[in-house]
């Protein structure tokens, strides 16, 4: 989208805000460069309705908002004066009316988010030529995905010499890795991006290729590339406590090596090694079989009898691609998720909103600000267990259950025709209880194709030919696609780690990986787990990318502390860990994923939560901003 001059914004702005505007969106803008509140009554303010802000207003008084906006945002253009700054007393007052309740401990949160012009409130303030430079200092960073790429990125700005191992050919981790059809986010893309790398998305959820390229855009921008080792995995990682540093033992097209760095961030996901059912008879199956992160392009589907286990966020994207194509598709739905309604999940945002974001001051900011707001302060007390509610499988607090009837009546209208569908579109579980998948319709549609049946009989076992279910019944098939999911609670396998005193991580782990924040752990010196457990967001706004710029921030600010005390090593201190990792159990056994029975990949085994964070995203803002050498040995 090009960008005008200023006569001619001018001249366009009342054009493009009529054909283009989210109106709480407009309104929040113009009270932010206006500074006229007045404007963000309580009879504008916005709801939540399916995940957006909205504000419902007449007609009549809608036209009237969008021609008032108008003109006073025309005259401040006209005035040329500039974007005033998002001070805490701006963004609270905007946000309090949007949001309608206190929400103080969110505003320097949006603040970070809310990047004007080319000011980065994350860039580290600091550089390491402060250092004594006769200090060995290195990081290696594993894995070049969005997380590893924003550890770079900080690395770099603060002169921390890295290098970046990548067992593949290109960045992009999970966004190069899965290329099924139909693959985009399911997070607004204006969101799901690093707040000071912003870019015209043209669409609101983002396709994969797209999101591939402007992951690999960013990090060139950065250099990111030249200090990475491409084709190369990382096998093993231990702490020599002689030399203070990690030896990294590297396996590449060469062989084998050995690279010593004084830190390291493991960056390496958690959705990432494709987990395949453990049903009898596998391998036994004559067609192509292949997982959706390992989707084989040369497989022949078109016309042939498909199969797919699974109805998770991937499934549901690639399943309504595959059934355009197939003769017949066979889904084994084990359970079911709840969706979200959202109409644009696969639509181009209007040439006018895309104006709006590149030529009227700070539209982009609080569209992006919108998006954190609709569900940050507000979406977790509704899947979280009321002690004082009959909570069961359906509900398990009168608002989740609203929440439900909402949730169900959307789906129920469009399958009133199809009573044989109730059972694979309407969970038997909390809303919450596993991840909610967005759908347009697209995915009813699909389910509702002649071509497609549903089948809810657990699968007994896989034959040369096809399935047999439970049932007895044989469904004959050509080919066969896994939409299983990932090996998620298995954090940082199957590399091997030794820590202080020849600890092995995954042993000290077992069934049970804990961090504290997610980033440290006690005996792991000067090492960082990016995404590690209990990071996992689901309901609380924002994307893993604003996680990972979280904890970018904080583990640059652990290896400032590390430099400025002249100190060798950094560790969490173990009681400083078990009471935050206390804390995690019991909030997340409040919350509809662990108060559930239902099987997701948010437990374990043994069903402890060992992916979401279970607390506000405010929160672990609050605690990655300053690293507090308190809960830290320093040696
Ligand atoms: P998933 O959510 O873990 O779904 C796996 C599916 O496979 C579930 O339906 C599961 O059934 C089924 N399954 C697993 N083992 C089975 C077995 N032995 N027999 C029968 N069914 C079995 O995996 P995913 O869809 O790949 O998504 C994983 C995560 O990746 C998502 O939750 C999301 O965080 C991320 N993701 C994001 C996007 C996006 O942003 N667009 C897209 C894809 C994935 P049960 O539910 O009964 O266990």
């Amino acid at each position: 989208m090009t960008v005008t001059d200023a006569a001619e914004t001018v001249a366009l702005l009342e054009e493009h805000i009529r054909a283009g505007a989210e109106l709480p969106v407009l309104l929040m803008t113009t009270a932010h460069l206006t500074g006229d509140y007045a404007l963000l009554t309580p009879g504008r303010r916005p709801g939540v309705v399916f995940g957006k802000l909205r504000c419902e207003v007449e007609p009549d008084e809608r036209e009237a908002i969008l021609a008032d906006c108008a003109e006073r945002l025309r005259g401040f253009l006209a005035a040329g004066a500039p974007v005033p700054p998002l001070t805490f007393d701006v963004l609270h007052r905007i946000a309090a009316w949007a949001v309608g309740k206190e929400i103080e401990p969110f505003v320097p949160l949006l603040a970070e988010e809310m990047v004007l012009g080319s000011q980065d409130p994350r860039r580290p303030g600091w550089s390491k030529a402060r250092i004594a430079p006769d200090r060995p200092f290195s990081v290696g960073i594993v894995g070049g995905g969005e997380s590893g790429i924003i550890a770079a990125i900080r690395l770099a700005q603060a002169g921390i010499p890295y290098t970046l191992y990548e067992k593949n050919a290109a960045l992009g981790g999970t966004w190069l890795e899965n290329r099924y059809p139909g693959c985009r986010v399911d997070i607004n893309s204006y969101v799901y991006s690093y707040a000071s790398a912003p870019a015209a998305w043209p669409e609101y959820f983002g396709q994969q290729p797209e999101v591939l390229a402007y992951l690999q855009d960013v990090a060139r921008q950065h250099g990111v590339e030249e200090r990475t080792r491409f084709g190369c995995a990382v096998q093993a990682a231990r702490w020599d406590e002689a030399a203070s540093a990690w030896e990294l033992r590297l396996a590449d097209d060469g062989g084998e090596a050995v690279r010593t760095h004084q830190a390291v961030i493991f960056a390496v996901g958690q959705l990432n090694r494709p987990a395949l059912p453990d049903i009898p008879g596998r391998d036994d199956f004559a067609g192509p079989a292949f997982h959706s992160a390992r989707w084989d392009h040369d497989a022949a589907l078109d016309g042939k009898d498909v199969g797919v286990i699974g109805t998770g966020a991937s499934a549901c994207q690639f399943i309504p691609k595959v059934a355009e194509r197939a003769g017949s598709v066979r889904v084994f739905a084990r359970t079911t998720t709840w969706l979200l309604p959202t109409p644009e999940l696969h639509e181009a945002l209007p040439d006018s909103a895309l104006w709006l974001m590149a030529n009227l001051p700070a539209y982009r900011q609080w569209y992006r600000a919108s998006m954190l707001m609709m569900q940050g302060p507000g979406l977790l007390d509704r899947i979280t267990h009321d002690p004082a509610y009959p909570a069961s499988e359906r509900a398990i607090s009168e608002s989740n259950d609203a929440l439900r009837a909402s949730l169900q009546g959307w789906i129920e209208a469009q399958i009133a025709d199809r009573p044989d569908l109730r059972d694979a579109l309407i969970p038997d579980s909390p809303v919450g209880a596993k991840r909610i998948l967005r759908d347009n319709g697209s995915w009813i549609r699909a389910l509702r194709r002649d071509n497609l049946r549903v089948v809810r009989t657990r699968i007994e076992r896989i034959v040369p030919d096809g399935l047999v279910t439970t049932d007895g019944e044989h469904h004959r098939l050509d080919a066969l696609i896994y939409g299983t999911g990932f090996q998620a609670a298995r954090f940082l396998q199957p590399m091997t780690i030794t820590g202080r005193g020849g600890v092995d991580l995954h042993e000290h782990w077992g069934e049970n990986p804990r961090a504290y924040l997610g980033l440290t752990v006690p005996n792991f010196p000067n090492m960082f787990v990016m995404y590690g457990p209990n990071t996992n967001l689901v309901v609380h706004g924002g994307s893993i990318i604003l996680f990972s710029e979280l904890s970018a921030k904080y583990i640059l600010g652990a290896i400032r502390c590390l430099l400025d005390a002249d100190a060798r090593s950094l560790e969490v201190r173990g009681d400083i860990h078990e009471t935050y990792n206390a804390r995690v159990d019991a909030t997340n056994a409040r919350r509809a994923w662990g108060w559930s029975g239902v099987s997701s990949w948010y437990k374990n085994g043994e069903g402890r939560v060992t992916q979401n964070f279970p607390f506000t995203i405010a929160e672990y803002w609050q605690r990655t901003d300053r690293f507090e050498p308190g809960e830290y040995l320093l040696r």
